[in-house]
This record gives structure tokens, C-alpha cells and sequence, in this order.
């Protein structure tokens, strides 16, 4: 029999080689705002390497500094009592889980931390994982699907928006703190869905504010939706004795279905955290894939931020102290005629100047200072909201504060003085 005769196929496009790293976007756009600061002189304000231990003061390049770009609200890194949690655990464990706890099993301190952060918000159950971006991610991931929704602050952490993308849920997004956007949106799309899970931060990182936690309850509980509070930034911050959103807005945290946290801010060590139902916790030690298919947190991190959660709940006038000093620097700035948005005055103040060029250049005025503070610019923020972010400790004295701020609207004054600052500074 004649054998059949193939098929002539069209020929195919050539292909097209791997491209070099040096062609993305994102890269190049980098390279060009690298090499115009260079151009006017300016340094790179990122990646500084620190040696010494940051907080309120740091050491870089062997100059002192004061402050502002570390988390460390509360003075705890570094604190006798949390290193010595740290060696103990360190001694007795290593310094790795060397697996996921499903298989290597669990270490003391991973219980005794969720235990303890369980009992700081009254719920079920608690679970620990190894980074506070990866628990957004792989919890949102894990409870979320496509047909369900997703409501979240237009201001949200990238990973609540990483996570949202990875369930296949439908992402909707409401202008900042705007309560009556949100029941907009929920009463004209929340029928269309199954499942809704609204997502807030508790102190939002960029400005200092916080939502009206007792409002989001309400719309939650109308509308039939999960609420999840990512409080990062308001643990040892937020209400008098700095146990979070809750507290500041008086309301009973059982209200909330999901807390949310990260250990490298207040509680000076890494990771996050989910606390809530013990069906949730469950579910998520089962399913979620940044814990299942992820190491255990390391043993010494475990203890030290149990350590640092214990003396947060000890020394409540830590927390009195990082208030006053927000509250200083706020008064200071806008006695200087300073922009400093929404912010409430605690933890995070920005200072927006509204040009990525004036805040790179004052941050670099600044650091020639002795102060280091971050620029945070475009494409982070909008051009509009370029801005210096202050972040406060308790440990800052009010003079390093008040001379701060002074230095800062100095350099602005001098700055604003005529002409264009590109020309300026090419001067
Ligand atoms: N949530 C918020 C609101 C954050 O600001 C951050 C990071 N600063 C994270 C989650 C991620 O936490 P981590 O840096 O501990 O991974």
C-alpha cells in the first residue's frame, strides 16, 4: 500500500533566543534613575549596609547614624532578654527546623509562640510561617478560588495583592479607609460571588493611618464576607498598651476572622503569622503551600519573638514612649509647614514632597547629616506622593527628633529656594 503522504505544515516563525536580564523593563528603568542620580551627584539611599545593630541609631560605614528606616518600634531588637531566648533556643535546637514541620515535626518554641499570639488575640489557634510576605500570599491562595471575591484597600500590602492574584478569586479594590466605596462595591457585586473576604492593614506602612475597624465589622457582617486584618504594622503600636487595631478602635478582636502579622517589626525577629479559628489554622497547616511545602520557622526566631511579644505585654510604656515620639515628630513637622498627609503620629510619618528627585536628594542631604531615612518614589508611590517615610522607635530621643525635622525642613527651605532643581543641582 502507498504510504501516505505527510502533511506539508506551515513553517514556523523562527524563535525568538532568550533575552538578556539587562532588556526587562523594570531594569532598565532602574539603570536610568540610577544613572541620573548619578549624574547630579546624588548617593544610592538603598542597600545601605549597616554595621551595627539598627534601631533608633546605626553605624554605617563606621559613622553614627540616627534612625528611621528600621521597624523596630519597640526597641526589642537586640534586647538581653530576647538574644537570650534566641542562644538559649539556638543551643539547645540549631539553627534551622531543617524541614516542614509536616515532616521534620514541630519544635517547642513554634508552639509555645503560637500559643502565646493565639492568647494575645483570644482565638482558637494560631500558625507561624517563615516570612510575613509569604503568609499573605499562601493564605489568601489557600482559602480563596475563582467565583469568590476579594475586597481590598486600595493601599493594601503587595502581598495581600500577590495572594489575591494566585487564588483566582476576583480582586476588587476600594479607595483608601473608604468605608462607603466598600459597601458601594459589596452591594453591587457581592451577590455575584460565593465566598468574600475583605482585607485591611491595621497601620498602613506608607502613611500612618488606620481604618475604622468597627465600621468594617459592620459591613463584613451585613454582607456576609470573611474579614482579615494584616496588622504588620499595628502590633505594639496601635491602642494604649500597643496590642493592635482592636484595641485602638475598641472592638472585641473575636469580631475579626483572621489576624494576620509579621514578626519583623514589633517582635524583632521573621516571619508571620495567622491567627483565628482552630478549623481555619487547621486548614491551612494542611493546605496552605508557603507552610506545607516550606521549612519551619528558625527555632532561635521563634523564641526571640515570643521573648519580644512577653516584654511587649510586660512594658507598656515601650509603647507609650513610640506614641510620644510619633506625636513629637507630627507637632515638629507641621509646625514647619510639613506634608505629612494622614498620618495619625505614631509609628509612620511620611513627609511627602510630591517629586522623586527632591526626595532623593533630600534623603542624601539628610544622610550627609548624620540621618538616615528612606526616599520612597516613583514607581513605588505615584509621583504625587513621592515622599521621606519616618519610621519612629521608643528608643529616639525627643532631641534627635526635634533636630531631625529641623535639619529636614532646612534642607526642604533651601531646596525650594527658585529655579529648577534639576538645573540646580547639575550646577
Ligand atoms: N504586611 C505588611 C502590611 C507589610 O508592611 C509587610 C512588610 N513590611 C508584610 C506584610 C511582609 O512582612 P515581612 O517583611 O515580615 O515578610
Amino acid at each position: 500500500p502507498a504510504r501516505p503522504v505527510p502533511a506539508r505544515s506551515a513553517p514556523k516563525p523562527a524563535l525568538v533566543p532568550a533575552q538578556s536580564f539587562e532588556s526587562l523593563p523594570g531594569y532598565k528603568e532602574l539603570k536610568l534613575q540610577r544613572s541620573a542620580a548619578d549624574l547630579i551627584g546624588l548617593g544610592n539611599p538603598f542597600f545601605r549596609v549597616h554595621d551595627a545593630r539598627a534601631g533608633a541609631t546605626s553605624r554605617i560605614d563606621g559613622q553614627p547614624f540616627v534612625n528611621f528606616s528600621s521597624y523596630d518600634y519597640l526597641g526589642l531588637n537586640g534586647h538581653p532578654e530576647v538574644n537570650a531566648a534566641a542562644q538559649a533556643a539556638l543551643a539547645t535546637f540549631g539553627t534551622s527546623s531543617s524541614a516542614s514541620r509536616v515532616v521534620a515535626g514541630e519544635r517547642p518554641g513554634h508552639l509555645a509562640l503560637e500559643r502565646a499570639l493565639a492568647a494575645h488575640y483570644g482565638t482558637e489557634s494560631c500558625v507561624a510561617m517563615v516570612s510575613g510576605h509569604a503568609t499573605n500570599v499562601t493564605t489568601i491562595a489557600a482559602l480563596m478560588e475563582p467565583g469568590d471575591v476579594i475586597y481590598h484597600d486600595a493601599l493594601i500590602h503587595n502581598s495581600v495583592v500577590t495572594g489575591a492574584q494566585l487564588s483566582g478569586a476576583q480582586r476588587r479594590s476600594f479607595a483608601h479607609n473608604d468605608l462607603g466605596a466598600l459597601e458601594s462595591l459589596l452591594h453591587a457585586t457581592r451577590h455575584e460571588h460565593r465566598r468574600a473576604l475583605i482585607v485591611i492593614e491595621g497601620l498602613y506602612s506608607m502613611d500612618g493611618d488606620a481604618p475604622d475597624l468597627a465600621g468594617f465589622v459592620d459591613l463584613k457582617e451585613r454582607y456576609g464576607a470573611w474579614l482579615m486584618v494584616d496588622d504588620a504594622h499595628g502590633l505594639g503600636v496601635l491602642g494604649r498598651n500597643g496590642h493592635g487595631l482592636h484595641e485602638q478602635c475598641g472592638v472585641e478582636p473575636g469580631r475579626v476572622d483572621i489576624w494576620m502579622g509579621t514578626l519583623s517589626k514589633t517582635l524583632s525577629s521573621c516571619g508571620g503569622y495567622i491567627a483565628g479559628a482552630a478549623a481555619l489554622v487547621e486548614f491551612l497547616k494542611c493546605t496552605a503551600g508557603g507552610f506545607v511545602y516550606s521549612v519551619g520557622m528558625s527555632p532561635p526566631l521563634a523564641a526571640a519573638a515570643t521573648a519580644a511579644l512577653d516584654l511587649m505585654h510586660r512594658e507598656p510604656e515601650r509603647v507609650a514612649r513610640l506614641r510620644r515620639n510619633g506625636a513629637l515628630f507630627l507637632a515638629c513637622a507641621r509646625e514647619r509647614g510639613l506634608d505629612t498627609g494622614t498620618s495619625l503620629g505614631l509609628a509612620v510619618v511620611p513627609v511627602i514632597l510630591g517629586d522623586s528627585l527632591k526626595a532623593v536628594t533630600l534623603s542624601d542631604r539628610l544622610f550627609k547629616r548624620g540621618i538616615n531615612v528612606q526616599p520612597i518614589i516613583h514607581p513605588a508611590v505615584p509621583e504625587r506622593s513621592a515622599r521621606l517615610r519616618f519610621f519612629m522607635t521608643s528608643e529616639h530621643t525627643p532631641e534627635q527628633i526635634r533636630e531631625t525635622v529641623t535639619a529636614l525642613a532646612d534642607e526642604l527651605d533651601e531646596l525650594n529656594q527658585g529655579g529648577s532643581l534639576v538645573e540646580r543641582l547639575m550646577a
